[in-house]
């Protein structure tokens, strides 16, 4: 797919796109604890299970990346073995380590998912302050219920309760919602609104698993549904975890076609649909995004866990994917090696992939400009009204 020729197209492209500034619309904090040669291969992989004996998660694309790009951010030289890397990054300790990686991305805003695994990672303060960047935060809808629903009460009351604390929390300077139901149920759900009766039988069979000593973790689609259509009705970008995760999601329900017929009922609120990482079905996201007004996408994580071969992602996001309705993003969580490769990675993919169409000659270099500018920003300033 790459060209040999183009290096002077290129070249011009790369220097525009290196100095933009990027909106990271769906991240999560940065770890800010020290981490070992073990608790760092345990972070650049989006499995939970044990590390396999006698492999090693730095023999993976993203490892290689880390390799490549965060070494000479750390000082090192480029493809520093692991242990060296990771004896650098303990000598260098995590707020250091942070501040180079998260400060040399060029991010100018970080959308923050506050709902996941938060305990060791920087909260929106500490991004801002390790980044030197702006930091808003983004509510996830399940943890939002959970908490609801922690404090107990009539079911036939859930639905009225969760939408007055939603309501609470956005006040709060939030700037988009988001839905972890590819995970707690797929894709496959009842597009429609749940009625009263659904809602209420839904949050008793739920309340009574948590009478029973279980973790209150919604999983039940009726209450989902409800989340959702609370979330359409609020009017803020709703954020859909779509495709690659961890153990918890079921790929084959988390493909975007799915969600077709809720896209088409929740197209006339005009509130956007964000459709997030998406891979492998960033091909389907893009469709999606093609033909329905309310759906915007990114291919953010898996840029990362691509590495190298994240170019042909890039090129495959600028298929059928309206150049409008494309957003930069990371989808970090935990080390900061994660945010840095998301910023560097998508930069190259853009430049290697739009430089050689200019170099064709089938894109003039200013649209390539325009392209880059809107899917590092501009798509993310007007979605949601960051001005
Ligand atoms: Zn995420």
């Amino acid at each position: 797919m790459r060209t040999a020729g183009g290096g002077r197209e290129q070249a011009a492209l790369a220097e525009v796109v290196d100095g933009l500034r990027l909106v990271d619309h769906h991240v999560h904090g940065a770890l800010k604890i020290p981490l070992d040669r073990r608790g760092l291969e345990r972070v650049i992989t989006e499995s939970d299970r044990a590390l396999v004996p006698g492999t090693s998660t730095f023999d993976s694309q993203v490892g290689f990346a880390i390799r490549r790009w965060c070494a000479p951010v750390l000082g090192l030289e480029q493809h520093a073995a692991p242990d060296v890397y990771v004896a650098r990054r303990r000598e260098l300790g995590p707020d250091e380590v942070n501040r180079r990686l998260l400060g040399s991305s060029g991010v100018s805003n970080y959308l923050i998912d506050t709902g996941f695994a938060i305990d060791d990672l920087l909260d929106l303060d500490g991004m801002a302050e390790a980044s030197g960047s702006r930091a808003r935060e983004v509510v996830r809808l399940e943890s939002v219920a959970e908490e609801v629903a922690a404090r107990g009460g009539d079911a036939s009351r859930f639905g009225p309760a969760f939408v007055e604390r939603l309501r609470q929390r956005l006040d709060q300077g939030v700037v988009g919602t988001k839905s972890v139901i590819a995970y707690r149920h797929g894709f496959g759900f009842d597009p429609e609104r749940p009625t009263d009766a659904e809602l209420t039988a839904g949050a008793a069979k739920w309340f009574a698993e948590i009478d029973s000593g279980a973790e209150p973790r919604v999983s039940d689609a009726r209450v989902l549904r409800h989340l959702l259509w609370s979330a359409i009705d609020a009017g803020l970008p709703l954020q859909f975890h779509v495709g690659f995760g961890d153990s918890d999601v079921h790929l084959a329900l988390a493909n975007p076609a799915l969600l077709t017929d809720f896209i088409r009922l929740a197209e006339p609120s005009g509130t956007a649909i964000m459709l997030l990482h998406c891979w492998p079905y960033h091909r389907e996201a893009a469709y999606l995004a093609h033909i329905y007004p309310n759906v915007h996408f990114d291919v953010g994580v898996a840029v990362n866990y691509l590495g190298a071969q994240s170019v042909q992602l890039v090129a495959e996001s600028l298929e059928v994917g309206p150049f409008g309705k494309q957003l930069f993003s990371s989808d970090a969580w935990g080390p900061a090696e994660l945010h840095h490769l998301g910023a560097v990675l998508w930069r190259r993919g853009f430049t290697t992939v739009a430089g050689d169409w200019v170099a064709s000659g089938d894109w003039a270099l200013a649209d390539a400009d325009r392209v880059a500018r809107m899917i590092a920003f501009e798509n993310a300033d007007r979605v949601y009204g960051l001005g």
